[in-house]
């Protein structure tokens, strides 16, 4: 049943300002506007009557899957019971408490302090603010600069726009914003000198990190940032020391580092933080999509009890700390947030996205990797990306214009499975839900390999 040009499609284009959309394009209704109605499990559902095996959970974070009753029915208790109250000076719910509790129970060593926040965009904010917060306590007014890398995403506000290093999120709005610097990503599939190998290549990235914080001055480097895998930039895993090779440069030059959770905080690698999956010691986490599975939105800063100290102590001389949101730590999200994480800890979501995320890579290089337009498939737990190439000998990319990952992703939808075309690239993402079985392993790595064989041959 295709319904076009009803009411609910008129108004959409009409008075629905969409974000990432094109705008001219969907006004003019050149490009669909689907109506999801509901869903269970993996699959979503909308109105034309189509079933769709959602590979994205969404933008990476319904991680216990749809159509969970237990989330459901915790959120329209606590909306009985108290819609809202604020947090300010010192007020706060029974499940906000509890959520802060339950997250330094999961939190990697150390980290027990959670600034609530309503979006990954603006926990991001959140970070930068308490950083600077902190070398102004330390009285280093001059050390504010935040390093992030070409490629991260960390939000769409005008600082954390600023993080984000993709084109299509800066050009248009002036970004990035000054005191915002960038430094090389993690991506060895795009190195510029081929015949380097993992280790050096993430040794060079490290180099690269300490001659920009050397030439900028280390006493004006505040903080570095970066997703344990980088994630919207291409989905792509750090080669291996990375991170080790970073956090020695970082703890030369006093440079806290913020490591942004948002997509892999509660389980997506298999554990329950990327940072305990790669052995990062953060100052700052960031968390948001995992911590309600999107059930309600929701976000935190983690802070870390060393920066802790800091930020308490001074702010017996600077008094009340002067950033604060309407609805930080709102009843009903973290309502949403308590059964959210009891449930990945009933169905043992963790341990599922690790062991099922194996083998869904395992899959997903079985039946992509020897196709001549594949250069690479890549993931780890329950990421994966597939790059395409013009030529795999040469790791020539395809022209933009020709819109081969939007038009294998058009595929794949085709034959019902969701995937992401990644903004910058010819990349396509998975994220499925932490739920994620076997079956529907092999049912989207099938779909996949048809899909790619229709538009590449
Ligand atoms: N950080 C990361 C790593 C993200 O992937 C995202 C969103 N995709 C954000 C921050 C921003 O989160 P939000 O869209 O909730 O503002």
């Amino acid at each position: 049943m295709l319904r076009r040009n009803d009411q609910l499609e008129e108004w959409d284009r009409a008075h629905f300002f969409h974000p990432s959309t094109h705008m001219a394009q969907h006004a003019r209704g050149e490009t669909p506007t689907r109506v999801v109605t509901g869903g269970e499990g993996v699959f979503i559902r909308d109105r034309d009557g189509n079933r769709l095996l959602d590979g994205f959970a969404g933008l990476y974070c319904v991680n216990v899957g749809y159509g969970r009753t237990e989330i459901a029915e915790a959120i329209a208790a606590q909306a009985r019971e108290l819609a809202y109250y604020h947090s300010y000076v010192g007020h706060g719910s029974e499940v906000s408490i509890t959520l802060s509790r339950m997250i330094a129970e999961r939190a990697p060593e150390g980290l027990n302090h959670t600034y609530f926040g309503l979006s990954g965009s603006d926990a991001n904010e959140t970070n930068i603010k308490l950083v600077w917060y902190y070398n102004n306590a330390l009285g280093r007014p001059e050390k504010k600069k935040i390093i992030s890398r070409w490629r991260g995403y960390h939000g769409s506000g005008v600082m954390t726009g600023s993080l984000t290093g993709l084109d299509l999120f800066h050009k248009a709005f002036d970004l990035p914003r000054a005191p915002i610097l960038h430094t090389d990503a993690p991506y060895y599939f795009r190195r510029e000198d081929r015949s380097q190998s993992e280790a050096d290549f993430a040794r060079q990235c490290a180099e690269r990190l300490e001659a920009l914080i050397v030439a900028e001055g280390p006493d004006t480097v505040a903080a570095f940032i970066g997703e344990p895998v980088l994630g919207t930039g291409g989905i792509v895993p750090p080669p291996a020391g990375y991170w080790e090779a970073i956090q020695a440069v970082l703890r030369k030059h006093d440079v806290l580092l913020i490591a942004d959770e948002v997509v892999t905080g509660f389980g997506r690698l298999g554990s329950m933080f990327g940072s305990d999956h790669y052995g990062i010691d953060a100052d700052i986490i960031t968390i948001a999509k995992g911590l309600t599975s999107a059930y309600a939105p929701l976000s935190g800063s983690i802070v870390h009890d060393r920066v802790w100290e800091v930020l308490m102590q001074a702010s017996d001389a600077m008094g009340p700390i002067g950033h604060g949101w309407t609805y930080s730590a709102h009843p009903v999200c973290a309502a949403a947030g308590v059964a959210n994480l009891k449930l990945i800890d009933d169905l043992g979501l963790v341990g599922n996205a690790g062991k099922t995320g194996g083998y869904f890579n395992k899959v997903m290089r079985e039946a992509l990797s020897g196709h001549a337009h594949v250069g690479d498939v890549r993931g780890e737990g329950l990421l994966c990306a597939v790059e395409f190439v013009a030529d795999r000998e040469t790791t020539r990319f395809y022209d933009a214009a020709e819109k081969v990952g939007p038009r294998v992703a058009a595929a794949l939808l085709e034959r019902g499975v969701i995937a992401r075309a990644m903004p910058q690239g010819d990349i396509l993402g998975f994220a499925p839900p932490l739920c994620l079985s076997r079956a529907e392993a092999d049912t989207i790595a099938g779909a996949t390999g048809e899909a790619v064989k229709a538009v590449l041959g």
